[in-house]
């Protein structure tokens, strides 16, 4: 994960990133410079809001669990389907 300690620096996740860190920031285990770069990349790339809707309904419709609470192959399905939508 990127270093966050420059402080001043607003940090920018390109949509590869973000796959990486949205469980992450869903569990709410990111730093605060982070949180917030997910959420500006959120607003501003309309391919990752997208994504991150069917995410949040996705884990609504396995029974509004928190993340952390949603078991590893769905955690994993999730995942792949970000990762192959960045492949195409
Ligand atoms: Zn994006």
């Amino acid at each position: 994960m990127a270093e966050g300690k420059a402080g001043n620096v607003v940090k920018r996740f390109t949509c590869g990133e973000l796959v990486e860190v949205i469980t992450a920031y869903l569990d709410h285990a990111l730093d605060e410079p982070s949180q917030v770069a997910v959420e500006t990349h959120l607003a501003c790339c309309d391919d990752c809001g997208h994504y991150f809707d069917q995410f949040r309904t996705t884990i609504r419709a396995v029974g509004d669990a928190p993340p952390e609470k949603l078991s590893a192959p769905t955690r994993d399905r999730l995942m792949a389907a970000f990762r192959n939508r960045r492949q195409n």
